[in-house]
């Protein structure tokens, strides 16, 4: 029996992911996707080793959900109960300004990340029923917190703030928070490794392209700015989210459409992206419509690489020249068309990407610029798990 293994939980509003992660070897033990949560036609996904079970029916809530999932463990004969768990992590969107470390959960706990919901009213309040869930179900066992914003707590001011009156923006916590901060901070960690430097001597861009996408630069293993906000909604173009508009068009919206703020709210971040401008969210569909020769989803693509290459252009300018380049994420990392699009035409700043290193297929860290190129293209693949699971040791060693 190991007492490395940690049991890591992202709840959302109507799914539960869930991963037994061993932090000795970093190797996913089991893991389990629970969808439909609330519907008559719930199912989980539960997969152990080569071993794949499943379950059809109804779900009502979280707590069915996480105790039906708990029982896919017995049936698989890896009991959790049995299993020596040593900690459960959670991933918690939003921590505003009282969260910025990976925090032991108490009742005081749930309570302040219930009160953050009005920062992060799609987020925190599934992230706190999938803690209230567990909690109850492994009371013996430390639950640990670990914030997506956490990161970027420590952003410079000029770009942690917005141009909007200072009382009105400390009264309401108004500031760019960032997101992803999980996966941004264990991909720069990991480019460290990966090229033997000292991460406090490293000037890196991390483009975490997935359903939800974000950049960051980082400095010396310290964010000095993000694409994401006070929400995940700032930004870049996404899946379903539009990144980032003129806020003059809420103000428009309100007054010529009559549209309420729950309307623009599903607007901006359902209906909008690739999948508002194209009609489909996954990029695999939206390269299968582009070759098929559709207009609106090859003109979804231009918009989220014009958009990709301005943060980008961006930070080479905040950070006086980035070292390395970073792709990670669903898009990051499977898109060749992504990386290659997003980095075209800059052989004046050093920056290139190899067509054939681009396209082979590898799920590991590895270098997509020629041999030799002033700044080091890499595609990184993301794990936040296995970083939520080594917060949640550290912080209960
Ligand atoms: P994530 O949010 O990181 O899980 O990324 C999910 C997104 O990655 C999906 O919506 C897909 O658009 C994208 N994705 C996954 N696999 C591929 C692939 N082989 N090629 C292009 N995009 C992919």
């Amino acid at each position: 029996m190991t007492n490395s293994l940690v049991l890591v939980i992202n709840s959302g509003s109507s799914s539960l992911k869930y991963q037994l992660v061993d932090t000795d070897t970093g190797a996913a033990v089991a893991s389990g996707l629970v969808e439909r949560i609330g519907e008559s036609d719930g199912y989980i996904t539960h997969k152990c080793g080569d071993e794949v079970i499943e379950h059809r029916g109804p779900i009502p809530d979280h707590a069915a959900g996480l105790a039906l999932a708990f029982k896919m463990f017995d049936d698989s004969g890896h009991s959790l109960t049995g299993a020596g768990v040593r900690a459960v992590g959670h991933r918690v969107v939003h921590g505003g300004e009282v969260f910025y470390k990976p925090t032991v959960i108490d009742d005081a706990v749930v309570e302040e990340i219930s009160r953050l919901s009005t920062l992060a009213p799609l987020h925190n309040p599934p992230n706190v029923v999938g803690i209230e869930c567990a909690r109850a179900l492994l009371p013996h066992v430390p639950h640990v917190a670990v914030f997506d914003t956490a990161f970027f707590h420590g952003l410079p001011a000029a770009a942690r703030l917005y141009a909007i009156d200072v009382e009105v923006a400390r009264a309401h916590g108004i500031r760019r928070y960032g997101f992803h901060g999980t996966s941004h901070e264990y991909v720069s960690g990991v480019v460290a490794e990966f090229l033997g430097r000292d991460n406090s001597d490293l000037n890196q861009i991390v483009l975490h392209l997935g359903n939800g996408a974000s950049a960051s630069a980082i400095q010396g293993g310290k964010p000095i700015d993000t694409s994401m906000g006070l929400t995940p909604l700032e930004g870049l173009v996404m899946g379903t989210r539009s990144g980032d508009v003129d806020p003059g068009i809420l103000m428009h919206l309100n007054r010529s459409a009559g549209m309420k703020v729950d309307d623009i709210d599903t607007l901006l971040n359902r209906r909008s992206g690739l999948m508002g401008m194209s009609g489909v969210n996954d990029f695999r569909e939206l390269g299968q419509l582009i070759e098929d020769g559709s207009t609106a989803a090859k003109l979804a693509y231009d918009v989220y690489i014009h958009r990709l290459r301005r943060y980008i252009g961006a930070y080479l300018i905040e950070l006086g020249g980035a070292e390395v380049i970073t792709f990670t994420a669903g898009v990051g990392e499977n898109s060749a068309s992504v990386r290659a699009d997003a980095l075209a035409g800059l052989q004046k700043f050093g920056i290139a990407v190899d067509p054939g290193r681009n396209t082979a297929k590898s799920r590991t860290a590895r270098v997509i610029s020629p041999e030799g190129s002033p700044v080091t293209v890499l595609v990184v693949p993301t794990n936040e798990e296995l970083a939520i699971a080594r917060a949640a040791v550290a912080i209960t060693t």
